[in-house]
């Protein structure tokens, strides 16, 4: 198994900032210089890199998102939760971040965000870096 952060989730609709944790995996695994992929194996939760300086920007972004795919439509998926499945989809379950001298390279106001869509709940993320 790669390596997994857990992530406990407050509300239906969230984003938490797992930078630290996935930088932590990157010192853990001992690779300065390399390639790290981040992958979130749920169907309705995704990762994304954004301003993390701001909160307004990811409570923007959830919002827009509920405006874009509302949580009732005429959805056919019986479960009841497409609207979480579809952002997922938009938002997408892997970021990729080039590791030197053993740090991840992000822009100054950049972070790793793991979005939930049917929380809250338990979440697993899982890291694997790459040597070269
Ligand atoms: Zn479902």
């Amino acid at each position: 198994m790669p390596a997994t952060i857990s992530v406990k989730t407050g509300s239906r609709i969230d984003m938490i900032d797992i930078t630290s944790q996935v930088s932590a995996q990157v010192s853990k695994s001992g690779v300065t210089d390399g390639i790290c992929v981040v992958y979130v194996p749920h169907t309705t939760g995704g990762v994304t890199i954004n301003e993390g300086a701001d909160p307004a920007v990811c409570a923007d972004i959830i919002r827009k998102l509920n405006e874009l795919v509302p949580p009732n439509d005429r959805y056919r998926h019986m479960e009841g939760n497409s609207d979480s499945h579809i952002k997922t989809s938009i938002i997408g379950s892997s970021v990729t971040v080039i590791v030197e001298n053993s740090r991840l390279v992000l822009g100054t106001w950049q972070k790793v965000f793991f979005c939930e869509f049917d929380g809250p709940r338990s979440r697993k993320v899982y890291v694997k870096i790459l040597k070269g």
